[in-house]
């Protein structure tokens, strides 16, 4: 491993917890479930998704406002009014949120209003946006490059770190492979070797890795039980109407099912959902 000094463990306890909000914080021993649409498409939509969701132990939203979309004829995202919809639906049902960041221009925008920024996997070695991140004041949510190794994952999160941000949370969601059958493989080991080498918390994203909504609950029951801190998981009041990512959007109704069976899962390996212990790791852990 090249000198990862900053995001590996000293020891064999070294963990970081990442505070999203007064109430939700990712590393600690409650397995946190972020929720919600590929993309921010109006406010109904995120009226629907963030009524139902709340009901549930979902702790988080996501949505996307700027969308790296691989034609640029496809819709591009609704922006900063996507950002206002968002916070909005955080103020009403105590969620916090969290939304992709693509440019350095567009990090001061989505810092205002989300409580965490993503790094999508397109832009995992935009290094000057790593090195941007150090300043944002927000945590991180960096997930896997399309065809990264596990050694430039863990860099890219030494980048933002080295820069000043020690907030961040790495996230598993597939990688390229021949088959395709499924839009990318989860890399399971992945999530086991990256919470052996480093602090920082890491959670999966199974929507993206399966890319078909009848993978995603497996990949989810089977990411909390190889140990993962946290899901991010896709859903649509109307699946099939999605304006993206379609094909692997879980029904509300199918999501709330889906955290329920996660329960006697992350209790046989020692954690909960429960949202009433998420008052419990306060205490930021950085190196
Ligand atoms: C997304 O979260 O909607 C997304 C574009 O993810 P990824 O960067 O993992 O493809
Ligand atoms: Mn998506």
């Amino acid at each position: 491993m090249l000198d990862a000094r900053l995001v590996k463990k000293s020891h064999a306890n070294h963990r970081t917890v990442v505070q999203l909000s007064e109430q939700v914080a990712i590393g600690g021993s409650t397995v946190i479930v972020i929720g919600g649409p590929c993309t921010v498409e109006s406010a109904e939509q995120m009226e629907q998704v963030a009524s139902q969701l709340a009901t549930a132990p979902i702790h988080a939203l996501r949505g996307g406002v700027y969308k790296p979309r691989t034609s640029p004829y496809a819709f591009q995202g609704m922006g900063v009014e996507g950002l206002r919809i968002l916070a909005e639906a955080r103020s009403r049902y105590g969620m916090p949120v969290v939304t992709e960041v693509m440019s350095i221009a567009q990090m001061a925008p989505v810092a205002a209003y989300a409580d965490m920024l993503q790094i999508g996997s397109r832009n995992m070695q935009n290094f000057e946006l790593l090195k941007a991140l150090g300043q944002a004041g927000k945590p991180v949510l960096l997930k896997r490059g399309l065809s990264a190794t596990i050694e430039e994952f863990v860099m890219a999160a030494e980048y933002i770190m080295a820069h000043g941000n020690p907030h961040v949370v790495l996230c598993e969601r597939g990688i390229r492979s021949f088959d395709t059958y499924t839009r990318n493989v989860l890399d399971l080991g992945a999530v086991i070797a990256l919470r052996q080498l480093t602090h920082l918390p890491v959670i999966v994203d199974p929507s993206h890795a399966a890319g078909k909504r009848e993978l995603v609950a497996d990949l989810a029951r089977a990411a909390v039980a190889c140990g993962a801190d946290g899901l991010i998981v896709e859903c649509h009041p109307e699946p099939d109407q999605s304006v993206s990512d379609a094909r692997q959007a879980l029904s509300l109704e199918a999501m709330v099912a889906l955290v329920h069976s996660l329960e006697p899962i992350a209790r046989a390996v020692g954690r909960t959902l429960s949202k009433d212990s998420l008052a419990e790791p306060k205490q930021l852990v950085t190196v």
